[in-house]
């Protein structure tokens, strides 16, 4: 008898008006996330998307790795659909559940019907089920309390579904219902992080990356590659726009006062990130910038590296301390890659003593040597776009 999994809808449930079309973006990603590892169906009903595998080559262990990192999906679980009496979800929680129950010290059975045609109530049925599963397994004691071990027996439309506990879920909201942003995707721990946490909201991400060759080697490129790849296990596929700033880098080295290096060169990081942001739809900027963490990462630096740029700037981390990101970008796998040693831009010619507390009058004296809008023009004009996606296969 074969398992399926439910995914149960988080936030979206909800949404009122846009409920049903959160829940057919939920589905249709779903979907896509399932054809790697197989033929799978997915359909949506009661608020919970089930993913059922339709033949024996699915790989049902990928799938449901693949289903934990869903946005819009609040908790899943694998469990054993059943005809909907009680000789049968028995016989289901006994082959399905039995091995996981006699491992625990105590249990309880709770029952949930959303097909109300079903002669008993839900407590009915627990008791029912409770009494014969501690009849068969005796060394476990019933504890409905604390339980060591809870046994779900759902009563829904199409059939009876038994399982054990659920796990979480990705969270959020599904991707595609909330837009599309442009990430300035560094090498570090804290962008991709970024990316993630805007992701996480629905939005759709693409992604641009700063990289001075020779300055920066070509692995520090294939590592912010590898960077978005991982991110794309969350948020779909992405556009990863390469740009090469060895010229603006060396103009700004060449030309205006030292201590403003850093904020001139993330002045044009910022503007240049607008211009493909909106050439591409993205409606808002996302940058893994936190208050206090470096000198250009001040609320004055910030405002005149915002001054730039006339869509809003996201940045989820700002307000967080380094330990609470480091965490997610664990959670997420990002971090063993973060930490590999590669120079990034911004570390290239770094000002010894950087200005903390610039103003916007400053910057533009600092910068009246450059012709800003000539070297724009041509770094958009050799930009790389990798297509970037979490597995080789077309259309996924
Ligand atoms: P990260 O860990 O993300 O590199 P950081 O703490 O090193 O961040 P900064 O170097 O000041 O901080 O960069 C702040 C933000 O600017 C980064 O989070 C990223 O969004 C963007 N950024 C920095 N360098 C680049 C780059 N080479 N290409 C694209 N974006 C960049
Ligand atoms: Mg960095």
């Amino acid at each position: 008898m074969k398992e399926i999994f439910l995914l149960k809808l988080g936030e979206i449930v909800l949404k009122g008006a846009n409920k049903r079309q959160f829940e057919s973006k939920l589905r249709q990603n779903v979907r896509r996330r399932m054809k790697p590892y197989g033929n799978f169906d997915v359909y949506l009903m009661q608020s919970t998307v089930y993913v059922e595998p339709m033949d024996e080559m699915c790989d049902v262990d990928g799938a449901w790795d693949a289903c934990r990192s869903i946005f819009g999906v609040v908790s899943l679980c694998r469990c054993r659909p059943c005809e909907k009496n009680l000789d049968a979800i028995f016989d289901a929680v006994e082959n399905y559940l039995g091995d996981d129950l006699d491992c625990a010290k105590s249990f309880k059975v709770e029952s949930k019907r959303s097909d109300k045609r079903f002669p008993m109530t839900s407590i009915q049925l627990s008791q029912e089920i409770g009494g014969r599963l501690a009849e068969a397994h005796p060394t476990v004691e019933v504890d409905v309390r604390h339980p060591d071990y809870t046994v779900y027996v759902e009563i829904r439309d199409l059939a009876a579904y038994v399982h054990g506990p659920a796990e979480p879920g990705a969270g959020g909201l599904p991707t595609g219902v909330g837009g599309r942003a442009m990430c300035l995707l560094s090498g570090g721990i804290d962008s991709p992080v970024a990316a993630y946490m805007i992701a996480k909201r629905g939005v759709e991400i693409e992604c641009v990356h700063f990289f001075s060759y020779p300055y920066t080697s070509q692995l520090a490129k294939d590592k912010v590659i590898e960077l978005a790849r991982l991110v794309t296990r969350y948020c779909g596929k992405m556009t990863l726009n390469i740009v090469s700033f060895t010229e603006i880098q060396e103009a700004i080295r060449d030309n205006c006062p030292e201590e403003y290096f850093t904020l001139i060169m993330r002045r044009f990081m910022m503007e240049i990130s607008q211009r493909i942001a909106k050439h591409d739809g993205c409606g808002a900027l996302i940058t893994g910038e936190n208050l206090g963490q470096v000198a250009s990462q001040t609320m004055e630096a910030m405002t005149v590296t915002g001054a730039v740029v006339d869509i809003p700037i996201f940045m989820p981390l700002v307000g967080m301390d380094k330990e609470e990101i480091v965490t997610i970008a664990r959670k997420i796998g990002t971090l063993d890659t973060s930490i590999l040693p590669y120079e990034d831009c911004c570390t290239v010619f770094t000002p010894k003593h950087p200005k903390t507390k610039p103003t916007l009058g400053q910057l533009l004296h600092a910068e009246e040597k450059l012709d800003r809008e000539a070297l724009i023009t041509r770094a958009l004009e050799n930009i790389e776009r990798v297509a970037v996606k979490y597995h080789d296969e077309p259309g996924i």
